[in-house]
C-alpha cells in the first residue's frame, strides 16, 4: 500500500512545501560541499602518504561524495516511510494501538466517521490505510506521524467531547494528506542521518589531524565551512518554522472543508482555556511551529463566517468587506484591516 500513499504525498510535495524543499536542497548542497572539502584535504594529505593515490580528480571525488550522501538520505527516507519504519516511530513516540474495549468502542467510530468524510472529499484516499492510536499522556494533545498514524493523548480523550475530537482528528488527518508529516521525515530522518554521517566523518578527520604526520594544512578553510553551515542553519530554522505555521493553518482549513470546522473551533476554545503558556520571547516566537491558539480560532471563525474581515480606507473612510490591496474609491494603499464578529 506504500506506493499509493507515496504517490499521493509526493505528487504536490514541492508545491505545498517549497520552503522545505529549497532549504533541504541548499543544506544538502552546503553540507556536501563542506564534506567534499574535507575529502579534498584528506586527498591532499594522503597523496603525500600514498594512501589513496593521486589519480582521483577533485571533481570526481566531489561527485562521488554527493552521490553517496544522497544515497544515505534516500535510503533513510525509504526506511522511515516503510511499515517497519512507521512502527519504530510509533514506538519511540510512545504511540500505541487501541487496546481496551472502551477505546475501541468509543474512539474507533469517531475516527472512522472523520476518515470516511475525508475519503468522500478525496476518492484518492480509498487505498490509504491511516489508523487511530493512543498516547498514554495526560497532556491534551494530538499528532500525526509518518504516512499512516493519527494519535490522540489520553488527556485529549478526556478533555474533549466526541464532537471536538472529530475536529482535532480532521486536523491531524490533513497533516498526512498535505504531506506535512512526509516533510518532517525528509528533514528529521533524511537530513538527520545525513548530518550524522558528516559529524562522524568530521570526528574521524579531527582524529587523523591529531597524528603529526597527517597534520591538516587547511584549518582556516575548514573553519569557514563550519561558519557557513552555522550561519545558514539559524535562518533556515526560522523559514521552516514559518512553513510549519502555514501547515497548521492549512490543516485547520481542511477540517472546515470536510465539515468539522465548528468542532475544531470548540476544541481550540477548550485548549485555550487550559493552556498555561506564558509570554514568549522573540526567539521562541520566531521558532514556534504553531500559531497561537487564539489566532487559529480567529482564522477559523473567519472561514466559518462567524467573524468577517473589513478593510477600512484611511484616506476616505470607505469600508471594504473583502480583502483588498488598495481602495477602489480613492486608490489609496493605506488600508486598515479589522476582523470583527458579524
Ligand atoms: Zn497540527
Ligand atoms: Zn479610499
Amino acid at each position: 500500500m506504500k506506493k499509493e500513499i507515496y504517490a499521493k504525498v509526493s505528487k504536490d510535495f514541492f508545491k505545498k512545501h517549497k520552503a522545505y524543499s529549497v532549504c533541504s536542497f541548499i543544506y544538502f548542497l552546503f553540507a556536501g560541499w563542506w564534506f567534499g572539502g574535507f575529502a579534498i584535504f584528506a586527498k591532499f594529505d594522503t597523496e603525500r602518504m600514498d594512501f589513496v593515490g593521486g589519480e582521483v580528480s577533485d571533481a570526481f571525488m566531489f561527485l562521488g561524495i554527493w552521490l553517496g550522501l544522497w544515497l544515505v538520505h534516500f535510503l533513510s527516507v525509504e526506511l522511515a516511510t516503510s511499515r517497519v519504519g512507521e512502527k519504530l516511530m510509533r514506538l519511540f513516540n510512545g504511540i500505541r494501538r487501541l487496546e481496551t474495549a472502551e477505546e475501541k468502542e468509543y474512539l474507533q467510530p469517531i475516527f472512522n466517521e472523520v476518515y470516511l468524510k475525508a475519503k468522500e472529499s478525496d476518492p484518492e484516499l480509498a487505498d490509504f490505510n491511516i489508523g487511530i492510536y493512543v498516547i498514554d499522556s495526560m497532556t491534551v494533545n494530538a499528532c500525526a506521524v509518518g504516512l499512516r498514524t493519527v494519535a490522540v493523548t489520553k488527556g485529549a480523550i478526556q478533555a474533549f467531547s466526541a464532537e471536538q475530537l472529530k475536529g482535532v482528528i480532521a486536523h491531524e488527518v490533513a497533516h498526512i494528506l498535505n504531506a506535512d508529516t512526509f516533510a518532517k521525515i525528509k528533514i528529521l530522518i533524511g537530513n538527520g542521518i545525513f548530518t550524522f554521517c558528516i559529524m562522524i566523518a568530521k570526528v574521524i578527520w579531527w582524529l587523523i589531524g591529531r597524528i603529526p604526520a597527517f597534520r591538516n594544512p587547511m584549518n582556516t578553510v575548514q573553519m569557514i565551512f563550519d561558519a557557513l553551515i552555522f550561519a545558514f542553519l539559524f535562518p533556515m530554522m526560522i523559514v521552516m518554522a514559518i512553513s510549519d505555521r502555514k501547515a497548521e493553518r492549512r490543516a485547520d482549513s481542511y477540517a472546515v472543508d470536510i465539515g468539522y470546522g465548528e468542532d475544531l473551533v470548540e476544541a481550540l476554545y477548550v485548549l485555550e482555556k487550559i493552556s498555561l503558556k506564558g509570554i514568549e520571547g522573540m526567539i521562541a516566537k520566531l521558532l514556534s511551529t504553531h500559531p497561537r491558539v487564539t489566532s487559529r480560532i480567529e482564522a477559523l471563525e473567519v472561514q466559518l463566517g462567524i467573524q468577517e474581515i473589513e478593510m477600512r480606507c484611511i484616506s476616505c473612510d470607505k469600508r471594504h468587506t473583502k480583502k483588498v490591496n488598495f481602495c477602489s474609491e480613492c486608490g489609496s494603499h493605506s488600508l486598515q484591516k479589522i476582523i470583527k464578529v458579524k
